[in-house]
């Protein structure tokens, strides 16, 4: 046990972000009480409705506040009457930007209880690397003659030998601590400059580190994850091949609503911010139906980033004996579960644990 205390900064966002969130909280809540550790939350309201009030994503020196927090939990940002790139380049980019988080972290790995989008029982678990501060998604570029017949718009990626390099870095030291495998995301055929130089950093970032380095083409890498899964361990991949592939990794083990991403600066200069990969769900947002899996297994990887190991492992062990038992998901597993009744589950198999654990020591 730990007894430490740790500042969150909870920024729910919009539509199912709130639901998910709240969740989240109820949860760790629990797991803290139980493994005597102190979680301080604090709100922010920031989000696509504030943008509506206000003009902006966040108000202004947000990031500063940000800046003093242990970590940052964030539930999904999005709303049909905000263009999604004031939104994302509103607050997401920002934050990942400010905070240095150049790692986002995907796991993809089946979850006991949901059955996969393939037909496979072999049980899948690899880990995607994703580059998240430079590439594809870049400012550098414009638009000329906007209006006219001879409008056109240009869109630069950007990839430099420094964030190549720890990327790389990165994703071999996840490699060395599973099985070893890295299989590195490219487009070198066709994309003549960036990919070229993406593949040579690579190889030799991953040759020093004594990591085989598997280089393989987005679109024959796309067609492994649906047909041999298994032969996955870990993948590295720019920001916007990175993106695709995550969301492809959650479709193959339960769907959008399951997955978790972690925005990390390893270094921990700047907080880490945690979150489900699924966005705002405009469609059943305000329904109470949304599962909360990714949110949860997102709070599990954050309790991990904080120390908190044992209660991160139990997160996770609580939501797959939940999920197990049928029926009692949410409808996008074919459950008649709400966002609640889902959580308070969670929340019963974790109580009884949460009463016999041993009192917090106070120093
Ligand atoms: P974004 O562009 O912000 O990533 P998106 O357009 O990919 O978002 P989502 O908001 O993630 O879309 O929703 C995609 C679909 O998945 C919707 O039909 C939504 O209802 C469903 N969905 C997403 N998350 C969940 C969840 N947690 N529980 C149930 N269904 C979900």
């Amino acid at each position: 046990m730990t007894h430490a205390k740790h500042r969150i900064a909870l920024l729910p966002g919009d539509g199912i972000g709130q639901e998910v969130c709240e969740s989240a909280v109820l949860v760790l809540d629990v797991l803290a009480r139980r493994h005597g550790f102190e979680l301080v939350w604090t709100e922010f309201p920031w989000g696509c409705d504030f943008y509506l009030q206000t003009g902006s994503m966040m108000a202004p020196g947000a990031l500063e506040t940000l800046e003093s927090y242990d970590a940052i939990l964030l539930g999904a940002v999005g709303s049909p009457k905000v263009k999604d790139h004031v939104s994302l380049w509103g607050l997401l980019i920002p934050i990942r930007r400010r905070f240095d988080q150049y790692v986002n972290l995907r796991p993809v790995h089946s979850v006991r209880g949901v059955r996969s989008a393939l037909n496979s029982p072999e049980p899948i678990d690899f880990l995607i690397v994703r580059e998240n501060s430079e590439g594809e998604y870049s400012e550098a570029g414009g638009r000329l003659f906007a209006g006219t017949p001879r409008e056109l718009a240009v869109q630069e990626s950007v990839f430099s030998r420094t964030g190549i390099d720890r990327i790389v870095n990165f994703a071999a030291d996840a490699a060395l601590e599973r099985k070893g495998k890295l299989v590195s995301a490219t487009k070198s055929n066709g994309i003549i400059h960036t990919m070229p130089f993406w593949d040579e950093v690579a190889s030799e970032v991953a040759e020093s580190r004594g990591v085989p380095n598997d280089l393989q083409h987005i679109d024959a890498l796309a067609a492994r994850f649906v047909i041999a899964p298994q032969s996955l361990d870990v993948v590295v991949a720019s920001n916007l091949f990175g993106d695709i592939l995550s969301d492809l990794g959650s479709a193959l083990t339960g769907g959008i609503g399951l997955g978790p991403s972690a925005n990390l600066n390893p270094e921990r200069d700047h907080p880490s911010m945690f979150e489900s990969i699924h966005g705002s769900a405009p469609d059943i947002a305000g329904l109470g139906v949304a599962n909360p899996t990714g949110e949860l297994w997102a709070s599990s990887m954050m309790l991990e980033h904080l120390g908190e190991v044992d209660a991160a492992r139990e997160l996770i062990e609580a939501v797959e004996t939940v999920l197990s038992v049928p029926g009692r998901c949410t409808r996008n597993l074919g459950g008649t579960g709400t966002t609640r009744s889902f959580t308070d589950a969670v929340v019963n198999h974790l109580e009884p644990l949460a009463r016999n654990a041993s009192p917090v020591v106070k120093v």
